[in-house]
C-alpha cells in the first residue's frame, strides 16, 4: 500500500527528549532535569489559573493585549513591539519559518539549546554550529561561520546547558560584525537569574537595531513551564511578520491569566532569584570541593563534567543518583557526552544531591 510522502529532512529529526520525571521503583523523586523553577509558580499565578477555569469555554484574547501591557509595564517596553507565544519554543519556530527556508542556514553555538537545530531541520533549513571556547560562545567563531546563506543567528544568553554568558560588549560586537540582513535572536530564557553588571538581556540592542529580537520565557524563574508561555520583543516589522504567521489563539486563556499574575508578583520573582543566588553558589562550591568539574553558571542549573575511567563516568554518576531517586539530565544530545546538567532545586534537594555526589566520588 502507498503511504503519504513526508518532506525531505523530517525523518532525520531526532525528537526532543524532555527531562525524565520518574524512576521505576521510586515513588518520590527529586527532579532536577528540566530547569524548572525551584519554588514552583507564584501563588498568585496559580490562583489566576484556577480562576481562569470558570471561563475556559471562551476563546482567549488572540492579541494577548492585557499580558503585553503588563509585560510592557514591568520592563518599560512598548506593548506594540511584544508578541506572546506558547513557550518561547513557539517563537523560535515562528522565527525560523518566517525568515529561513530550504537552502538557507541558521547559525548557533556548538552546545546551544537544541530547539534551534530541531526547528531549522524541520523547516528544511541547514543548521550550522560554530565552535565554543571553553564552553563559552565565541563571537569570532560565530562571525567566521556566517555565509551568504545565513539568515538567523540564535544566541542563548546565558546558554543552556553550559550556563555561561556573553557580556553586553561581546553581544554588541557580534551584532556589529553581522550583516544587517542577518536576524540576531537573543534567547534570554535565564535573564532574571543573572547577577552580573556586564550582562544585558538584549533590550538595548533591540531598541537600537531593526534586526535584533529578544526572547523571554515564563517557564524558568516564573515556574510556569506547564502553562507554555513566552514572549518576544522586536522591531515592528518582525512583530508584524510573526503576528501574520502565528495561530490566531496561540496562547491559552489560562496561560495569559497566569502570566499576567506572575509578571506583577515582584515579591515572588525576588524570592526565586535570591533562592537561586544562594543555592547556585552553594552547589557550585560544594561540588567543586568534591573535585568535580563545573562551568561558571549564571543560570538555575550547573553543568558537571565527569571523568572517563570506568566507575567514574557520567553514566556511573547518573545511575548512582537515580539509585537515590535523583534525576539529572545527561547532555549527550548537546555534544557534551561526559556531562550532567543539574537544576537548582529546593535547599533540601540540593543537599541530597550534593550528599549523593559526595558518596559517589568517595566510591
Ligand atoms: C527553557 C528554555 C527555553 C524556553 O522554553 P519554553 O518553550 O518557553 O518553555 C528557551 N530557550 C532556552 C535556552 C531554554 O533553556
Amino acid at each position: 500500500m502507498k503511504q503519504p510522502v513526508v518532506r525531505p529532512g523530517i525523518l532525520d529529526l531526532k525528537p526532543y527528549v524532555a527531562g525524565e520525571s520518574a524512576i521505576a521503583g521510586h515513588n518520590r523523586v527529586i527532579k532536577l532535569s528540566s530547569n524548572e523553577g525551584a519554588l514552583g509558580a507564584s501563588p498568585q499565578a496559580v490562583a489566576a489559573l484556577r480562576a481562569a477555569a470558570a471561563d475556559v469555554h471562551r476563546y482567549p484574547d488572540g492579541g494577548a493585549v492585557a499580558l503585553r501591557e503588563a509585560i510592557g509595564r514591568r520592563h518599560g517596553l512598548d506593548p506594540a513591539r511584544l508578541l506572546c507565544g506558547a513557550g518561547s519554543d513557539e517563537l523560535i519556530s515562528l522565527l525560523v519559518r518566517a525568515y529561513a527556508g530550504p537552502g538557507d542556514e541558521v547559525l548557533f553555538t556548538e552546545h546551544a539549546f537544541l530547539m534551534y537545530r530541531i526547528y531549522a531541520q524541520g523547516a528544511g533549513v541547514t543548521p550550522v554550529a560554530a565552535p565554543e571556547n571553553g564552553l563559552v560562545a565565541d563571537v569570532d567563531a560565530l562571525l567566521a561561520h556566517v555565509t551568504e546563506r545565513t539568515r538567523i543567528l540564535f544566541l542563548a544568553n546565558p546558554n543552556n546547558p553550559t550556563g555561561t554568558y556573553l557580556p553586553e560588549s561581546e553581544v554588541r560586537r557580534l551584532r556589529e560584525g553581522l550583516r544587517e540582513d542577518v536576524l540576531l535572536v537573543l534567547d534570554a530564557a535565564y535573564a532574571e537569574y543573572v547577577e552580573k553588571n556586564d550582562y544585558e538581556p538584549g533590550i538595548g540592542l533591540v531598541d537600537g537595531q531593526p534586526n535584533t529580537v529578544m526572547l523571554r520565557t515564563f517557564s524558568k524563574i516564573h515556574g510556569l513551564g506547564g502553562a507554555r508561555l513566552g514572549w518576544a520583543y522586536g522591531p515592528d516589522h518582525v512583530v508584524d511578520v510573526l503576528n501574520r504567521l502565528r495561530s490566531p489563539f496561540n496562547v491559552s486563556a489560562p496561560a495569559l491569566a497566569a502570566g499576567e499574575a506572575a509578571i506583577t508578583d515582584h515579591a515572588f520573582t525576588d524570592l526565586a532569584r535570591e533562592h537561586n543566588d544562594y543555592w547556585l553558589a552553594w552547589t557550585t562550591q560544594r561540588l567543586r570541593a568534591l573535585g568535580l568539574d563545573l562551568t561558571d553558571s549564571v543560570g538555575n542549573f550547573v553543568l558537571v563534567t565527569f571523568q572517563t575511567e570506568p566507575g567514574r563516568t557520567v553514566n556511573d554518576a547518573d545511575s548512582f543518583l537515580r539509585g537515590k531517586g535523583i534525576i539529572a539530565r545527561a547532555m549527550g544530545a548537546y555534544g557534551l557526552p561526559d556531562s550532567l546538567r543539574i537544576t537548582i532545586g529546593t535547599g533540601e534537594e540540593m543537599q541530597a544531591c550534593a550528599d549523593a555526589l559526595a558518596e559517589f566520588v568517595a566510591g
